[in-house]
């Protein structure tokens, strides 16, 4: 079955807009949704019959065993672990109910919430499913309806499938996408557009040249630490940017979830941060909104890659929405942002400052500019560079300190520049730097295989 039968149904009415049951059984002969494979297993399926079984005997229509799945796992994979089976209330329904049944000693979970040994639930369109463990994705489950890419501009829908929201942020929505070709995944970031700029100028996002030209300048860097955007689509009313996904989720929820990292832990995240802020200098980019919720994770792992992300959109945005995200929590401002109102020029020692203050987070989970001060207004604290280092910062090694200091430094002409911060003897730690280099490499050689053919079916 080729992908272009997978997804246009078949009109099923006669001249007379009756439904005959003979139509109705040729319909229900093309896919009605697809599982789309997580990263644990091997390839997608379209789901076509009215029922399968999963698992890890041979007699199931969909045998795990022949996904490749590594031994540890197969081995907590119950003979058919769960069944999947479509329902029409009437013949002449056009959505079917869809069931997962639990059929495993270990469990099965959708959404990661278990489902129970012989109960089941209504399946829904991006339900995850899960196998004896939430952690172990094993599919995505979407309706044909959906794989339709309704919603999507034309350009964007022949090639992606939507599926779940990963987040939403202050320029939008972002949609978790897959390739219809090649089956991989990607964020795609949805800025819907506004009439007017908020001091009533036209607005930067409606201006095509402008946006093109950011577009250009974007999609011409290349670094293993920045996040790659892929393509974009300028409609009237939404600028769709579609980037290379991260999954381990943010630098900021990491942070929050284990309350600090630790110093290792720390540099092998900052450092790659650092090369990247290095590489937009280079290129004559200065980031301007650099904090832990723009810095993206690529697994749960301690010891992972990690890309910056929003470096230069901040420009298609106006002054005014800047300043309000600025002005709201100026925690990763810069003094010299915060003085002149924005609107003054300023360099890309902007993002030193920022920098500082995350690795500040980072080593502490906390902020060095206390929100909660009852004499002196947050801005006042970070014009006069007024912070110090608590008690949990005892442990941490000097040299950490020491470039937290050169980072928050006021004055942007004294304050540390990101060629020196790559020299800073806290950084100069080869068995760390061999670290991220093997990560960097083992991402270009996973990008550069060729890409696994994909079957629909089984
Ligand atoms: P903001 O504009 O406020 O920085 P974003 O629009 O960039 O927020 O992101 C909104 C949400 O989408 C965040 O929770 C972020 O984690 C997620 N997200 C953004 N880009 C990606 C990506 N490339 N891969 C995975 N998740 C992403």
């Amino acid at each position: 079955m080729n992908n272009e039968e997978v997804l246009t149904l078949p009109d099923t009415q006669n001249a007379d807009g009756v439904v005959i049951t003979q139509e109705v059984s040729q319909q229900r002969q093309v896919a009605w949704g697809r599982l789309w494979r997580n990263k644990y297993v091997q390839n997608n399926v379209d789901l076509i019959k009215d029922e399968y079984t999963v698992g890890r005997s041979a007699s199931c229509d969909i045998c795990l065993m022949k996904q490749k799945l590594k031994l540890q796992l197969l081995n907590i994979v119950s003979k058919v672990h769960f069944k999947i089976s479509r329902t029409y209330l009437s013949d002449c329904e056009e959505d079917p109910i869809v069931y997962l049944e639990d059929c495993s000693h270990n469990g099965t979970y959708v959404n990661k919430t278990l489902v129970g040994s012989g109960k089941r639930v209504v399946l829904e369109n991006n339900d995850v499913i899960s196998i004896s463990i939430p952690g172990f994705t094993a599919y995505t489950f979407m309706t044909t309806k959906a794989l339709d890419g309704s919603g999507l501009p034309s350009v964007l829908k022949h090639k992606y499938a939507i599926s779940r929201t990963l987040g939403t942020g202050a320029c939008g929505t972002v949609k978790l996408i897959f390739s219809k070709i090649g089956c991989k995944k990607y964020a795609m970031k949805m800025i819907t557009k506004k009439s007017q700029a908020s001091n009533g100028g036209k607005h930067p996002l409606n201006d095509p040249e402008k946006i093109m030209n950011e577009v250009r300048i974007l999609k011409a860097l290349k670094h293993p630490c920045i996040i790659r955007m892929e393509e974009i689509v300028d409609t009237p009313s939404t600028v769709y940017i579609i980037l290379e996904l991260m999954e381990g989720g943010e630098l900021f929820e990491r942070i929050r979830s284990k309350q600090r990292l630790s110093e290792k832990c720390a540099k092998l995240i900052f450092y790659q941060v650092i090369l990247a802020v290095h590489y937009l200098h280079e290129s004559g980019i200065t980031h301007r909104d650099l904090k832990p919720e723009n810095i993206l994770l690529a697994s749960d792992d301690d010891v992972t890659l990690v890309k910056v992300s929003d470096f230069g959109l901040s420009k298609l945005l106006d002054s005014e929405t800047m300043m309000k995200t600025f002005c709201g929590t100026p925690m990763y401002v810069a003094p010299e942002i915060l003085l002149t109102g924005g609107k003054g020029a300023y360099t890309k020692q902007v993002d030193v400052w920022s920098l500082g203050v995350i690795l500040y987070c980072c080593l502490s989970g906390r902020v060095p500019f206390n929100m909660h001060h009852s004499k002196i207004s947050l801005q006042d604290q970070i014009v006069r560079g007024m912070y110090n280092f608590p008690p949990v910062f005892d442990h941490i090694s000097e040299n950490a300190k020491d470039l937290i200091r050169s980072m928050l430094t006021v004055n942007p002409g004294k304050r540390i520049t990101i060629s020196k911060v790559l020299l800073h003897p806290w950084l100069r730690d080869r068995e760390m730097r061999e670290t991220v280099n093997s990560l960097i490499r083992e991402a270009h050689d996973e990008n550069s295989s060729p890409t696994s053919r994909i079957r629909y079916g089984q």
